[in-house]
């Protein structure tokens, strides 16, 4: 592993992810040794998974993967044409559809992997939800008993599916950070592993394979400007990582997209360790972005300098707005995924974003795992025809 701020090597390690130096280690690879399999040609013919990478996953031996078909998501080309956007071209990774509903399955994938390699029996991790549901179901999967400490306001649709993939689930009060102690707790007293983001290696490692998947499925092309909603931040750290590994091996030579971290306005410590003001008008809401302390802030702001991007914050009433705007054309965002959209707009607005660009958005989970109710009342009820003309007339 090496360290991304200091640069020292240290011996692979389940747990130990921390330098001495305080930067964070990421796991490096025998590239050269890699890209004798992992050719353009040779993974064409593999599994639609995230898998398909091996060569650059830390998983040694094949028996110990825990794979739920995660990764491999479609990449949707949006007709922006309508709404006369200044921007060459739009498209939506679909992370919605993986296993679970978010793209904290392929994060998941890889940790719980590295856990029934080591053969452990329980893991815990505190989440704002969809870590915690993806930990559930791949942990059922491995055999291994999760723990889940999620906060108070978690949506209730999340919460049942922990409990749904057999997690022993717990509602937390306060944000993220509190919840964290009990897993540190559980840790000390009953041995739990814990795979907390850039606490362990897996996650940064398995969400990397959204780069990966981009730069293939745009035939080894990258677009010019990525945005994605961020949280802790792994995913951006991940695909920043998989695009220099890919470079190494000489299978893309376009320059890095400019990176752009959207956050909620209630809770943007991205924006401003970027040196922006935020004026916080709401709490923010129960998201994957309400991270108000991710591990490496100092690494994700190198990141998005390193790439050109930059760091905005969106509103509710734009998250609201945009979901609904992606809602009519198909596609089910989390708000998470809407305030992507919502950044667009934004960016496009300030001219940041320009008629050259070619962008890629990421709807990181799907919309229905944040409903409250049903709320069928608002629907109406037809017990006969001539109700359905005085509705629809
Ligand atoms: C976790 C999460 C995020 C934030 O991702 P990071 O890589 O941790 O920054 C964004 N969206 C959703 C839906 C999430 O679950």
């Amino acid at each position: 592993m090496a360290c991304t701020r200091c640069g020292n090597h240290q011996a692979f390690s389940y747990d130990r992810v921390t330098c001495t130096c305080g930067g964070s280690l990421l796991v490096e690879y025998d590239m050269e040794f890699a890209s004798k399999t992992m050719t353009k040609m040779a993974i064409q013919s593999r599994s639609a998974s995230i898998w398909r990478y091996k060569e650059l996953l830390p998983v040694t031996s094949s028996e110990d993967i825990v794979s739920l078909g995660e990764g491999w998501t479609p990449l949707t080309y949006m007709d922006i044409q309508a709404i006369g956007l200044p921007v060459s071209h739009v498209w939506i990774k679909r992370e919605e559809l993986n296993p679970t509903g978010s793209f904290k399955a392929r994060g998941m994938s890889v940790a719980v992997s590295l856990l029934k390699e080591r053969g452990a029996r329980y893991a815990a991790v505190s989440s704002n939800g969809n870590a915690a549901s993806a930990l559930a179901a791949y942990a059922g999967c491995a055999g291994i008993q999760a723990y889940v400490f999620l906060p108070e306001d978690c949506p209730p649709l999340i919460v049942q599916e922990c409990l749904s993939y057999g997690a022993r689930t717990f509602r937390v009060k306060g944000l993220i950070q509190d919840s964290g102690q009990w897993v540190e707790v559980g840790k000390q007293l009953f041995g739990w592993s814990t795979v907390a983001t850039m606490k362990e290696p897996g996650r940064v490692e398995g969400k990397k394979t959204m780069g990966f998947e981009l730069a293939e499925q745009m035939g080894w092309k990258l677009p010019s400007v990525i945005i994605y909603p961020t949280g802790g931040g792994s995913g951006l750290i991940g695909m920043w990582k998989a695009f220099h590994e890919l470079k190494q091996m000489g299978m893309i030579s376009d320059p890095l997209p400019r990176m752009v971290s959207v956050q909620d306005a209630g809770c943007s410590p991205l924006v401003t360790a970027m040196g922006k003001h935020v004026t916080v008008l709401e709490a923010p809401a129960a998201t994957g972005m309400r991270v108000p302390r991710p591990p490496d802030l100092g690494l994700l702001v190198r990141i998005l300098k390193e790439t050109g991007g930059k760091a905005i914050a969106v509103s509710q009433a734009e998250i609201d707005a945009a979901q609904r705007n992606l809602g009519y054309r198909g596609v089910s965002s989390s708000p998470e995924g809407a305030a992507t959209w919502a950044g667009l707009l934004k960016l496009c607005e300030e001219g940041w974003i320009g008629s050259d660009d070619s962008v890629v958005l990421f709807n990181t989970c799907h919309g229905l795992k944040y409903g409250k109710s049903p709320g069928l009342e608002s629907v109406p009820l037809l017990s006969n025809l001539n109700e359905l003309f005085n509705k629809t007339s």
